[in-house]
């Protein structure tokens, strides 16, 4: 019930406005948001690669003016030349939004969308990197994907997102399992019909061993994005079990959240990486992290970060 306030707030003007202002919520958005630019995040991304990997995100959602797509393109190539000039680039990938690039995730909008998007994946490749692209909300799977096919054929090393409260990703997964593709594996933060989604905690987890089972037995490369303790041991016996090595799989969590598991499971051997979002555009994505533990209501009206 909170939950869907939270996230239905998330697209109210009026709660975008109050928490923009708010100075109370700033400890517990600096808690999740690196900057408010490049710059700002840049320290953090230079000690997260000490032992980590990183994804960089530039916040922003839903777009369908031109000017901030162009904006959004430019952002993202000096990015890569920043972190290459820096030397990091092989340790920093790129998370993008489709509908930070125009589409507002329609079919009219697919040419433009996937044009905005092949010029982000070919100035990573050329720093020697790549994107993964972020699964959004209802009604978005199939175009995303749609475009994660299209953008593979010229940058194999793209990645996809599949959310395992949805009930066709196991479908989804089974699809996929022999195109080699790098596969972030999470439970899903969006609204989406009742019919569409399992609702008890446990038939997501479930759902979650299931595609992920798939997912380690074929030649995809799974990312395994959660911060779940259940799911995280679950991975690991996994990996154990089928012989899946450092190269093989990766873990993936978000900036400030259980960053003492990351270190952990960093220091014993395995692949972390940290998302880590930028910019002045963090409230759709701030709400989401309320939405998912409510909990952080509770720090946010005593202006702290949660310990
Ligand atoms: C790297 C990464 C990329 C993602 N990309 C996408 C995407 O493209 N599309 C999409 O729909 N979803 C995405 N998600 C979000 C994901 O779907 C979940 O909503 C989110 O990870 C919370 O689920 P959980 O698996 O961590 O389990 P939970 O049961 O929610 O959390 C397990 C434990 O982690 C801690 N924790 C988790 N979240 C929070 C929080 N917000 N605040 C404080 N503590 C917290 C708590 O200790 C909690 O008990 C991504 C998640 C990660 C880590």
């Amino acid at each position: 019930m909170l939950r869907r306030l939270l996230l239905n707030a998330s697209d109210s003007p009026r709660a975008r406005h109050f928490t923009e202002n708010s100075r109370m919520a700033r400890p517990l958005v600096s808690r999740f948001i690196a900057g408010d630019s490049l710059e700002a995040a840049l320290p953090a991304v230079r000690e997260l690669v000490q032992d980590r990997y990183v994804s960089l995100d530039h916040l922003g959602e839903f777009t369908t003016d031109d000017s901030i797509v162009r904006d959004a393109v430019t952002l993202y190539t000096d990015v890569l030349d920043k972190l290459a000039d820096d030397g990091i680039a092989d340790r920093v990938e790129l998370s993008v939004k489709l509908s930070s690039l125009g589409s507002a995730l329609t079919r009219d909008a697919f040419p433009a969308t996937l044009a905005a998007a092949q010029e982000i994946c070919a100035a990573a490749d050329a720093a020697g990197t790549c994107v993964t692209v972020d699964m959004e909300g209802a009604g978005t799977t199939d175009l995303t994907l749609s475009v994660v096919r299209a953008l593979r054929r010229d940058f194999p090393k793209t990645g996809l997102v599949l959310q395992a409260h949805l009930r066709r990703t196991e479908s989804d997964c089974r699809e996929i399992a022999n195109s080699g593709t790098r596969v972030r594996l999470c439970k899903g933060a969006y609204q989406h019909p009742a019919d569409a989604v399992y609702s008890t905690r446990e038939e997501v987890r479930e759902s979650f061993r299931r595609c992920l089972s798939i997912l380690v037995s074929s030649d995809t490369y799974p990312m395994v994005a959660t911060h779940d303790p259940v799911l995280i041991d679950f991975a690991a016996s996994l990996a154990a079990r089928t012989k899946c090595g450092r190269g093989d799989f990766e873990y993936q969590m978000f900036y400030g959240i259980r960053p003492a598991e990351q270190v952990r499971l960093a220091a014993e051997g395995a692949k972390v990486r940290v998302y880590v979002p930028f910019g002045t555009e963090w409230y759709p994505y701030f709400m989401r992290r309320l939405a998912e533990h409510p909990s952080n209501l509770f720090f946010l009206l005593r202006g702290e970060g949660p310990a």
